[in-house]
């Protein structure tokens, strides 16, 4: 199979190759991808392989595409689980690197090693970080990955680990980011960029044709994300509305947008009143300043959804009463479950949350 794909700016609209490696379009706008295939119901499935690249007609590559047959670790097709009456939980979790972000790394990684690319770098508050590495080492180019200093130790070990080279960084998300970035002008690397990369998104959207195919068409009224840079959010909204595009779905699920009352963007950016930009427990969603804000917004009003906001306690209670059922998540992906703990639905609909990362990854305090 062969797809010709390129970047579009989102806000200018100009187009760029993808061998011209920018990461950005020099308007400062981001990038969507332009002449990607999409998902047409049963003539996009495949019997095999056996993981997300079942789907990998709807799937964009670059080139001849062939790098995802090597470097693929099975990733995708996780399970849903009924929590209680009306309550779906898609354990997003169960994935090589024991979160969601593998969706979308092993298209990045994929799409770099087509690229030819031989060095790579990226930025993350640990779980994109983790999953670039281990495809990278797949792919075998050299990655260097930076992190706030604050990541978890359970993460870093998990980086060095897959041979990435560990740069922690004083200071806050942006920092980090910034770091990268300087480090990607001064050497020319590749940026393996989860936020700014269109083909990461690609790759989350496969969690919607899942939900499709695991729920033989029905899909839930409402589905919870927690939300930071919104990949997953802008994945689902993305796949979700390829199923409604194709005809096989009437509408897309409210998509709703989970974060911390201790750090909401969607939040400040409608006016809500909330305490500021301080830490919390659900470090994988501590993002003030996502560079797709506007689309997570439109993403939400344009399904129905809302952005929902939930207090540490709350977090950590979910996470204790996910364990007493036999589910260990790390505290950011305890914030969605946190919502429809105290959901009071004002219809029968049901509602599907994402449990996006693993317990191991943040220990438990005593
Ligand atoms: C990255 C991450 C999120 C949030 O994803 P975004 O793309 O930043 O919205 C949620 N939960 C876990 C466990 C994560 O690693
Ligand atoms: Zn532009």
């Amino acid at each position: 199979m062969s797809v010709t794909v390129g970047f579009r700016c989102g806000v200018c609209e100009r187009t760029y190759g993808l061998d011209e490696m920018a990461w950005r379009c020099a308007c400062g706008g981001v990038f969507m991808l332009e002449g990607a295939p999409s998902f047409k119901g049963t003539a996009s499935v495949s019997d095999l392989p056996w993981s997300l690249w079942r789907y990998h007609r709807a799937l964009p590559v670059v080139g001849s595409g062939e790098s995802w047959k090597q470097i693929s670790l099975g990733e995708g097709l996780t399970p849903i689980v009924r929590d209680s009456p009306g309550v779906l939980l898609k354990l997003d979790f169960v994935m090589p690197t024991l979160s969601f972000k593998d969706r979308g790394s092993v298209l990045l990684v994929a799409a770099a090693s087509d690229l030819r690319v031989r060095r790579m770098i990226a930025d993350s508050s640990g779980n994109a970080g983790v999953s670039i590495a281990a495809y990278a080492a797949r792919a075998g180019i050299a990655t260097e990955v930076f992190v706030p200093s604050s990541t978890s130790p359970a993460k870093v070990s998990q980086l060095k680990a897959y041979g990435a080279v560990v740069r922690r960084i004083t200071g806050s998300r942006a920092d980090t980011a910034q770091a990268a970035l300087s480090a990607v002008q001064e050497t020319r690397a590749f940026y393996a960029s989860h936020v700014y990369n269109p083909f990461f998104y690609h790759g989350t959207k496969t969690f919607a044709f899942e939900c499709y195919e695991q729920l033989a068409g029905r899909l839930p009224d409402a589905v919870v994300i927690p939300a930071g840079n919104g990949t997953l959010l802008l994945g689902a909204a993305l796949g979700f509305a390829e199923l409604v595009n194709a005809g096989l779905v009437e509408r897309s699920p409210r998509l709703f947008a989970v974060q911390a009352s201790n750090c909401s963007p969607i939040g400040k950016a409608r006016g809500v009143a909330l305490p500021g930009f301080t830490e919390t427990v659900a470090e994988g969603i501590a993002i003030p300043s996502p560079a797709r804000l506007d689309e997570m917004i439109r993403a939400i009003e344009s399904t129905g959804g809302d952005l929902l906001v939930v207090d540490e306690d709350d977090i950590l209670r979910a996470r204790t009463v996910l364990l007493a059922r036999g589910i260990d998540v790390e505290p950011t992906a305890a914030a969605g479950y946190a919502v429809v703990q105290g959901w009071d639905r004002d219809d029968p609909g049901a509602v599907l949350v994402a449990l996006t990362g693993a317990g191991v990854k943040s220990p438990r305090a005593r």
